[in-house]
């Protein structure tokens, strides 16, 4: 089968979560089951597009409503991806250094989507599945299926998978004329709650819809920002399946990026090296058992929770425990995680920010990683920290539950 995965994320390309982690493996190993899978992406500007090449292989003009923006679809040369990866390159709108945050995100994903739209139909693709990830391309089965410039695509099957029903991308109605011209007696399926809302026009458009695990199917049924009652709806043709890992990418055995390789029976001594290394870095005494948290500094994470719990874990055992924060996000949540260095000086330490190899060194050096969030569509960093030897002491949530058994059950890391 011809499948497009199309997305704001993909690893090694451009990444903030999980969602890049799924988008740069799950292809690779579709192509190698036989289908033809290709991903396509924004060209932003960032490290990865810059030092890769990329061969012009078609250009076009798309219409925003009233304002118009000339696009490129340029092509990754290094094919070592094990995938296709096609970009779009819209310079007023994607030539920025982050992938989201910007007050006109809805612009920019908008064209994004509409000018892989035009592009496949212009060059006449026909491809057996169009695979959306999240809102920032949930407008594709919609305008697929509604819009008469792409009425050759009007039968093309459309998945929607799901990583977080919280962020939707809802936006005014009156940005309906964004949308390329369509039957106006269809505009029911872009609207929820008096908006425009992407992910509630894909849940109903799409031929499928998956979740990233069957844990956070069943929960968003019961409650999803205010999605429930139309996924609960649409139950029918949704099914959750559950996220994988990538072991040519993530394997202590071969990582080019921590510090010592270990397999199974070189364990301990490898666990011992990379912490030794890490501690070492970090000020923290490397006989002591390391509990490590990697992630967005978000509510779903449970970051709120970090500053107290770890407080209260340094102080009972006053010496005896290193804790290493790693991530960023919500300031308050930054600044208080900072301000712990103060009173634990050298049990305790931290990195504010995104470092992809530091966080490999870290699953491979810890003992223990810490995953308290309070939401998990699926999550992969209590995946990584198993293939890595590495306990995970997780809350009983979405995909958390699905993956990590209980110590009772014969397991390790769950709590009540
Ligand atoms: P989410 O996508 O909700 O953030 P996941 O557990 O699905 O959570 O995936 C998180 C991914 O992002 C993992 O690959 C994790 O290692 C990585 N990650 C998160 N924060 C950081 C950080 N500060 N530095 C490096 N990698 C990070």
């Amino acid at each position: 089968m011809k499948i497009f995965h199309v997305s704001a994320e993909c690893y090694p390309a451009a990444k903030v979560g999980g969602l890049a982690d799924v988008v740069g493996s799950l292809p690779k190993y579709l192509n190698r089951l036989g289908h033809h899978t290709a991903v396509v992406l924004p060209h932003y500007a960032m490290p990865f597009f810059e030092e890769n090449a990329f061969e012009k292989t078609y250009e076009g003009i798309l219409q925003l409503g009233g304002f118009e923006f000339s696009f490129e679809v340029l092509k990754e040369q290094t094919n070592q991806l094990g995938f296709e990866l096609y970009t779009i390159a819209i310079t007023e709108l994607f030539d920025r250094p982050k992938i989201y945050a910007y007050e006109d995100d809805t612009e920019r994903f908008l064209s994004f989507q509409i000018a892989f739209l035009n592009w496949i139909t212009a060059t006449k693709q026909k491809p057996d599945i169009i695979h959306c990830h999240d809102h920032h391309t949930a407008l594709i089965p919609f305008m697929a299926q509604n819009c008469l410039a792409y009425n050759s695509l009007k039968n093309t099957s459309t998945i929607l998978t799901i990583h977080s029903a919280q962020y939707q991308g809802a936006f005014g109605a009156e940005k309906i004329t964004y949308i390329p011209e369509f039957d106006e007696t269809k505009s029911g399926l872009l609207e929820w709650n008096g908006m425009i809302n992407p992910l509630a026009s894909a849940v109903k458009c799409a031929w499928k819809i998956t979740t990233v695990s069957p844990s956070y199917l069943d929960e968003i049924i019961g409650y999803a920002s205010g999605l429930e009652n139309l996924l609960r709806w649409e139950r029918e043709k949704s099914v959750g399946i559950l996220n994988g890992i990538d072991t040519e990418v993530w394997n202590p055995a071969s990582d080019p990026m921590i510090h010592y390789n270990y397999n199974t029976s070189s364990f301990e001594l490898g666990k011992n090296k990379n912490k030794e290394f890490l501690c070492e870095q970090f000020n923290l005494n490397s006989e002591n058992p390391l509990f490590v948290f990697i992630g967005r500094f978000v509510p779903e994470k449970g970051a709120d929770l970090l500053t107290e719990a770890c407080s209260t874990a340094l102080s009972q055992n006053a010496g005896e425990i290193n804790i290493l924060i790693i991530g960023s996000g919500d300031t308050d949540v930054e600044r208080s995680i900072q301000g712990l260095k103060n009173f634990y000086f050298g049990n305790y330490n931290f990195h504010i920010g995104y470092n992809e190899k530091l966080s490999h060194l870290a699953y491979a050096a810890a003992d223990f990683l810490l995953m308290p969030s309070r939401v998990e569509p699926c999550g992969l960093n209590q995946m990584y920290a198993l293939k890595y030897g590495t306990i995970p002491i997780v809350r009983r949530i979405g995909g958390l539950k699905d993956t990590v058994l209980d110590m009772g059950d014969g397991g390790f890391g769950i709590c009540h």
